[in-house]
């Protein structure tokens, strides 16, 4: 009976790690349907009311989604549906929308599509990842706007009572979090990237998932056996038994790294030697704060708060600053939390205000640069973290930092904030501990001139390779020149880190360098007080550092700082080092 299953693989972008496999539900979160027709004059006030009416519908569904994951789940997973709350707000997009009933005469379905392509297309000429995402979110707004004209009110995920690997169109943030972990082994969608908020929330989950494969939900259907690999982004539809069996030992080795690593969870994070350094998390969001804290990490070594003022029309006045960084600080609680201050410019962009034109962004005004020339930006946002490490250990931190006067105006700036405050009688944290990023040749060369003025350096190693070895770090074709081992990058942090304990402060690492385990020895060797990663790098990097003596891990770093190319370093390490002390997870 039946026809044999067809094989097939297929390639998508590895949105969270880990093997999964199980039967395919291809559930119904796809795209509706609508036709555009042409409307009369007389019904555009119809249509408009359709809008409306629909748009509160939308609202309270999301208010009431909310309501009921606070309760299950605590209100740290909320903040994607507070940012969905304010997308249904933004006047801009309902003025979009009627905009186009009105213009073109269309129906209210049709002006709604046609304002999302019209977002997406902006969007999707946005240089940076993480931006493009964003106009995902506009997009599901709008499908939830559309599911409302359809009479649709709720688009709860079905119960599934066996391991399943959900298929999706897309998955809102409010679906994702509404999976039931107990049952959904993976998950795989048509849109979305690695820094999705499916993307963000599946590794916050920690649920494998394929993103971004396009003809996914046409390709697979209902009942299919797959496997994925989260990973590689590679999904096998109906494999052979051959292929079963492979992914079957890779996922038992990978789960067994998993619990080996969990069990490193309330293990300190010290070398055999006795040796302590903090171990922290890198922060967009909320969101990633469980993660960071059930994989061990003692606080948070970067919050980038970027993204606050980021994909919308006006700027966070203090008290929404002050909420967001209460939240953060809060979650964290009682581990610290570093927040540095904007950093936009370059190819990172912010539409309030306007990005200047600049011919070469990431040499222009960016970031602390932006803060200086913008001071009712920068004393908002001084004010509203003062005011916020209140609520726990905060430490503050300015980026992209090129000489002492610039970082003295900043340290000005922070305080006449504090003044201000006092003055106008606001309590806030007067003792604040202070740092800069070391991210670019010239605040390495004069780092014991910056030493002076500081409590901590934090290297940005993914800009100081950007600035030393003039690598674009967003351009692919010179990847191969992005060279974390050059020699020039290896004594840049031997400068930092001797700069900052001559001085008597901490040196710390934010940059991706410092959740890399293969790199460990030599941060470690070279001093580094503090490493701050992606979540899910945090037991990696501590299975390292547990094996690895620090008496040893100077002189590797002794010996990496005494060749002369990249490809020799990386050698030394791959031979003597890395197999070592560490596991390859592949
Ligand atoms: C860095 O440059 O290494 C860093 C951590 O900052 P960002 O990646 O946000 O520029
Ligand atoms: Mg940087």
């Amino acid at each position: 009976m039946g026809l044999a299953k067809t094989r097939n693989v297929l390639q998508g972008t590895g949105g969270a790690p880990g093997i999964a496999m199980g039967t395919a539900r291809v559930v119904d979160c796809l795209r509706l349907h609508f036709i555009e027709y042409p409307i009369t004059p007389e019904q555009i006030p119809r249509e408009i009311e359709r809008l409306t009416h629909a748009l509160e519908g939308a609202r309270s569904e999301l208010r009431r989604v909310r309501h009921e994951l606070s309760a299950d789940r605590g209100p740290e997973h909320l903040y994607i549906i507070d940012a969905h709350l304010l997308i249904l707000e933004d006047s801009m997009i309902v003025r979009e929308v009627t905009g186009f009933i009105r213009g073109e005469e269309i129906n209210a379905e049709a002006a709604i599509r046609r304002t999302t392509h019209k977002f997406l297309r902006h969007f999707a000429a946005m240089k940076d990842d993480y931006l493009r995402e964003r106009g995902r979110d506009i997009e599901t707004v709008m499908e939830r706007i559309l599911h409302q004209m359809a009479g649709n009110h709720t688009s709860p995920l079905p119960l599934f009572s066996e391991k399943s690997i959900l298929v999706a169109h897309d998955f809102s943030p409010a679906d994702m979090l509404q999976l039931q972990t107990s049952s959904v082994a993976g998950v795989i969608t048509d849109l979305g990237g690695k820094n999705s908020h499916t993307a963000i929330l599946a590794r916050a989950l920690e649920i494998p998932a394929v993103l971004g494969m396009g003809n996914a939900t046409s390709v697979i259907s209902d009942g299919d056996l797959v496997v994925i690999d989260g990973a590689r982004g590679v999904v096998e539809i109906n494999p052979d038994n051959e292929t079963l069996d492979s992914y079957g030992r890779r996922k038992q080795r990978y789960d067994y790294l998993e619990q080996e690593l969990d069990k490193l969870r309330d293990l300190p994070a010290e070398t055999p030697d006795g040796y302590r350094i903090a171990l922290q998390g890198n922060v967009e969001f909320p969101e990633e704060i469980p993660a960071i804290l059930t994989h061990g990490g003692e606080g948070i070594g970067l919050y980038r708060t970027e993204l606050l003022f980021m994909n919308r029309h006006t700027l966070p006045d203090e008290e929404e600053q002050y909420a967001a960084y209460a939240a953060i600080i809060r979650a964290a609680a009682p581990h610290t939390v570093c927040i540095r201050t904007l950093d936009v410019g370059g190819d990172k962009l912010i539409t309030t205000p306007d990005p200047t034109e600049e011919a070469n962004p990431a040499l222009g005004v960016r970031a602390i640069r932006l803060s200086l020339r913008e001071p009712v930006l920068f004393r908002t946002q001084l004010r509203a973290i003062l005011r916020a490490a209140l609520l726990g250990p905060t430490r503050i931190f300015f980026p992209m930092i090129s000489g002492l006067q610039e970082l003295l105006a900043a340290k000005a700036c922070l305080h006449e904030a504090k003044m201000e405050l006092s003055r106008q009688g606001v309590a806030y944290h007067h003792g604040i501990e202070t740092g800069i990023m070391i991210e670019i040749p010239s605040a390495v060369l004069i780092a014991d001139l910056l030493a002076r003025e500081v409590d901590f350096f934090s290297v940005g190693t993914n800009d100081l390779i950007q600035y030393t070895l003039a690598i674009d770090r967003a351009n692919d074709r010179l990847a191969h020149l992005y060279e974390p081992l050059h020699p020039a990058l290896l004594r840049s942090l031997k400068i930092v880190a001797d700069a900052a304990h001559a001085a008597g402060i901490r040196a710390c690492i934010c940059g991706e360098m410092a959740g890399d385990p293969d790199y460990l020895p030599i941060l470690l060797g070279l001093g580094y007080d503090e490493l701050s990663m992606s979540p899910l790098a945090i037991p990696r990097v501590k299975r390292v550092l547990r094996r690895c003596p620090k008496s040893e891990a100077v002189q590797v770093a002794v010996k990496a700082l005494s060749y002369d190319t990249a490809s020799d370093v990386e050698n030394y390490l791959k031979r003597e080092i890395t197999a070592r002390f560490s596991d390859s997870f592949d």
